[in-house]
């Protein structure tokens, strides 16, 4: 089972790809994470890319091509990926094909979590957290049951995130959009592209997307 998980920051895709390897023993293969410890672990591909980032140079498709092919090949990789911010072009999502069919493997699905913009500014502005114990409030969904004051542990100061606003969550959602352009239609022409409402619970989201993968 090899999948690509796409959504926008707030749509819960790092809770969804944590659970994922946790239930069905998937390896997440994120592109940032996996050229650090490539580097670190000093394999052939690893010290290239190494050279190249401390060169402050980027990393060309083809050291990716043979790093994402090194942690194919690892056992732990035999159950399935998860690719997580790669492919960002059409070429890389060319390489991608390739390098699974090499080992006999292909992209069962492309799933992307789904939100509404409007709904994400909503959820993410509203928020805000307890000073002392770090409950989580928000302002239309869950205010304190006494104003003022924590429902946990009766403290009376709260705290707000300053990158909660709608204009990080704007700039992220376009942010998001311009990356995934190039390959959405790449995939939507093969058939795979499944969407799951991101704005849904956690619990719902995880539903949808065993659904997908169980092809029920
Ligand atoms: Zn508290």
């Amino acid at each position: 089972m090899d999948i690509i998980l796409l959504g926008p920051p707030g749509a819960g895709k790092g809770t969804q790809a944590a659970r994922l390897v946790d239930e069905r023993g998937l390896v997440q293969l994120s592109t940032g994470d996996m050229l650090r410890a490539a580097a670190k672990a000093g394999t052939p591909v690893g010290l290239q890319a190494k050279k190249v980032m401390e060169a402050g140079e980027l990393v060309s498709d083809a050291i990716v091509s043979a790093l994402i092919g090194e942690r194919l090949d690892a056992a732990e990789a035999a159950g399935g990926a998860i690719f997580d911010g790669y492919p960002r072009t059409g070429a890389q999502a060319e390489a991608l094909d390739l390098l699974l069919a090499e080992r006999g493997r292909r992209l069962d699905h492309v799933i992307e979590l789904d939100v509404d913009e409007q709904a994400l500014v909503d959820r993410v502005t509203g928020r805000f957290t307890c000073a002392a114990c770090g409950e989580g409030y928000h302002d239309r969904y869950k205010l304190p049951a006494v104003a003022g004051a924590c429902d946990v542990c009766g403290g009376r100061e709260f705290r707000r995130r300053p990158d909660d606003n709608a204009a990080t969550v704007r700039t992220r959602m376009a942010e998001y959009r311009a990356k995934t352009a190039p390959i959405l239609p790449f995939y939507e022409a093969r058939g795979l592209v499944r969407r799951v409402d991101g704005m849904a619970s956690i619990e719902k989201v995880g539903a949808s997307i065993d659904a997908i993968l169980d092809g029920s």
